[in-house]
This record gives C-alpha cells, sequence and structure tokens, in this order.
C-alpha cells in the first residue's frame, strides 16, 4: 500500500515552511527534493568513508570505490540494462547527451547527414545537435506535436530518410507531460538501420524503464531529479554502439598506459569516465535509486497518475487556464497560461507568496514554446510525495492570481 504521508515523512524539506505557508513543492520537474536516506549517506560518505576512487590501495580508497562502483549495477537494474558495464557514470543529463554527440556522432557524421528531434526536446538534446549543424554541417530535422501534445511515432518514422544517422527524442515532455512511444520508435528505425538516444531525464522518474524492452541505444538520466544529487548521473549506452564511440573527454581514470608517445585506453564503461568523477553525488544517486526501487516504480506511477487526473480535472475546470498538452497517459506535469494580462512570473510570484514553488518560463524548450506559440508558461510538475491536497493549493492560490490580474 503506497503510503504518501509516510513518504512525505522521508523528505525533511517537505515539513518547512515558506512564506509562512507550507511548502507545496511543485517543481519536480526542475528538480526533485532529497529523502533523508540520501541526506544521509552523503554526510556518512564524506565524514566516514571519503577518498579519491580507483587506483588508491588504502582502506578508505577501497571503501569509496567499492561503494562507487555499486552503483554502476543499480543503475542498471534501475534501468533494466543486462549488464552493468553498459552503464556511463557522469555528472547528468547534459553531460550524457554532449558524450555521445562528440563521442560517437560527431566522427561518424558528415554534411549534409540528417538528425531527427521532436520539438519538444529540452536544450540538452537540442544544442549539442547544434554544434554538429555549425561545426559539420549536419542537418537538424523536427518533428512536430499534435495539437494535444502527443507525438505519432509513425510521424518520426516517417522523416527517416536515407541520410538520417540519428534520431534523439525525448521520453516524457519537461513541458507538456507527454509520453512518446519509444519502442515504436525504434523497432522502425533500426529496421532502416537508425540509432535511438532517448532522453530519459524525465521518463524515468515518473514511470519503470526497461532499456532491453525499449531497445534504445542510449538512455540518458539525471540524478538530482530521480531523488538524489545534483552533479550525478548516468547514460546507459548499448554494446555495439558503446565499441563504436571514441572518448569524448581525456584525463586520468580513462586511461590504461601513457607514455610521451602514445595513450592505451582503459576499457568500457571506464574509457568514457575521464578525472575524479562526482564520487559523494553518485553514491546518493545510487541510494535514491534504491529508495525509489524500494517504493515500486509501479507504485509510483500508478500514485502520480491519479495525481495527474485530479488535477488535470481541476485545472481545465477553470475556464481561464489553458493547459497545453492534454495527451492521454501523460506523466503529472502541467504547463499552462492564464487567460488576460498575466505572465507566467508574476503568477509564479504569486503562487510563491502562498508557499507553492511552480516554475515559470520557457523551461529550455525553445521550440515548443514557438510551436505552441508561447514566450512562458508556469509549470506545475508533481513527484512521488505530491497529494491531492497540494493539488487544491495550487488551484486555490491559482484563484487568488486570477482575482488579482483580472
Ligand atoms: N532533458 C530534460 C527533458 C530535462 O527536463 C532536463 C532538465 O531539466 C534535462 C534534459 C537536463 O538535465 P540536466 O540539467 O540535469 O543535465
Amino acid at each position: 500500500m503506497y503510503d504518501v504521508e509516510k513518504i512525505r515523512s522521508d523528505f525533511p524539506i517537505l515539513s518547512r515552511q515558506v512564506n509562512g505557508k507550507p511548502l507545496t513543492y511543485l517543481d519536480n520537474g526542475a528538480s526533485a527534493q532529497k529523502p533523508q536516506v540520501v541526506i544521509d549517506a552523503i554526510n556518512q560518505a564524506y565524514s566516514q568513508e571519503y577518498s579519491n576512487v580507483h587506483r588508491g590501495l588504502h582502506y578508505l580508497s577501497n571503501l569509496a570505490t567499492e561503494k562507487y562502483e555499486g552503483v554502476r549495477g543499480i543503475i542498471a537494474k534501475f534501468l533494466n540494462a543486462a549488464n552493468e558495464d553498459s552503464i556511463i557514470l557522469n555528472s547528468g543529463t547534459t553531460e550524457g547527451i554532449n558524450m555521445v554527440a562528440y563521442g560517437w556522432a560527431m566522427p561518424r557524421l558528415q554534411a549534409g547527414d540528417e538528425i531527427l528531434l521532436s520539438v519538444m526536446e529540452h536544450h540538452a538534446n537540442i544544442v549539442p545537435w547544434h554544434f554538429l549543424r555549425e561545426r559539420q554541417g549536419v542537418v537538424i530535422k523536427w518533428v512536430d506535436t499534435a495539437a494535444d501534445g502527443s507525438l505519432d511515432p509513425q510521424a518520426v518514422l516517417d522523416a527517416i530518410t536515407s541520410k538520417t544517422k540519428l534520431i534523439a527524442m525525448t521520453h516524457c515532455s519537461n513541458v507538456l507531460g507527454t509520453v512518446v512511444d519509444i519502442k515504436t520508435i525504434t523497432v522502425g528505425a533500426h529496421a532502416r538501420g537508425v540509432p535511438v538516444l532517448v532522453d530519459g531525464s524525465q521518463s524515468a522518474v515518473h514511470m519503470p524503464v526497461d532499456v532491453q524492452d525499449l531497445g534504445c541505444d542510449f538512455f540518458a538520466i539525471t540524478g538530482h531529479k530521480l531523488y538524489g544529487p545534483s552533479g550525478s548521473g548516468a547514460i546507459y549506452v548499448h554494446p555495439d554502439r558503446m565499441a563504436e564511440m571514441r572518448p569524448f573527454m581525456g584525463g586520468g581514470d580513462m586511461i590504461r598506459e601513457v607514455s610521451k608517445e602514445a595513450v592505451i585506453y582503459n576499457d568500457p564503461p571506464m574509457m568514457f569516465e575521464a578525472g575524479t568523477p562526482g564520487i559523494v553525488q553518485t553514491i546518493g544517486f545510487g541510494v535514491a535509486l534504491e529508495y525509489m526501487m524500494e517504493l515500486g516504480m509501479d507504485s509510483i506511477a500508478a500514485h502520480e497518475a491519479e495525481l495527474r487526473d485530479y488535477a488535470m480535472a481541476r485545472l481545465t475546470g477553470l475556464n481561464w487556464i489553458n493547459v497545453q498538452g492534454q495527451a492521454s497517459g501523460k506523466a503529472a506535469i502541467f504547463s499552462f497560461t492564464m487567460e488576460g494580462a498575466a505572465h507566467a512570473h508574476d503568477i509564479s510570484t504569486i503562487l510563491d507568496k502562498k508557499g507553492v514553488a511552480v516554475r515559470a518560463g520557457h523551461h529550455c524548450a525553445g521550440p515548443l514554446m514557438d510551436h505552441l506559440g508561447v514566450s512562458a508558461t508556469c509549470r506545475a510538475s508533481f513527484g512521488a510525495y505530491n497529494t491531492k491536497a497540494e493539488v487544491d493549493t495550487l488551484i486555490d492560490a491559482l484563484e487568488l492570481a486570477h482575482e488579482l490580474f483580472a
């Protein structure tokens, strides 16, 4: 049985007040709060178990290495990867996608080759491909969303040409909450020899992910949205793609031998992990994923589906609110604008006075904002610890904002 009050009690920050009101934290799409087990793990790692990892021959280095390396297996389990060597540890999705852009795509793609993106990508899955466009003439092609915010997988497959070398697509939009049918896309794309990179930053938070079932080539996740520390993350890379990838950054740890004349690289995945990593962040990330798996991803998804349906009904019941993105099966992420003059920033300031934390702006999704014809939206994004009562608090605060701006 999913006990949301018990879960809330695991997150110390949720019992604080903001502006004299109980905190209603609805900015999970940007970053989630941390349970006490993660905070304790960080404290323990720094106060009792800290040392640099790998190479050290002393007790603490071995202990830190064991804890840090143990996270690879936890992530593999979380994503159902067949092998923990398919997991490259990093600082988050931005690093993961840049690594693929520099290490896999840049050496392989030539002028005129095409990369397919959806119009609802986060800048982290757009800007690295613009680098390839600017530097080597790669062409970015865009697939639009339908009016309800859904993305037709067939439209993605129809956009493939003989020049398409990669599909890079979000699994779940950070703005609309739309969930993309990645499996249909990978099956169709692979039949035409096109690999698929998935931005799993949002999806992995809200639903069970099975990279083997999805059949994707790359799957990027970011720790701070998964109730873990910022500066942690990972990317799953299919072994066939891993074999094709060149190191993106050079430095310590990713090498076996260095001489004046030559370098012998470490085996993958270490070959792609240069320099001292985010040791404690990664250890905390592992604890966060174990916490989520203990709650059960199916249970989290079921709880959030209830919240989504309730929030959707209440928000669409306000005829002066426009909810952007109403695709079926979406995640509990709501971007909206208010009729009249109220700017998203002003609305979020009023909500903040009521202790309600939402995000306002373009949400790092410029092409989607253009597609929707808006410059900014307010976004309320829900997580494992949110409640229907918090949906009511959001609605009350919105009614106040509407009165003020009407
Ligand atoms: N992709 C999506 C869909 C996101 O929502 C985010 C974060 O907002 C990112 C990528 C970037 O993640 P990070 O900044 O942790 O690298």
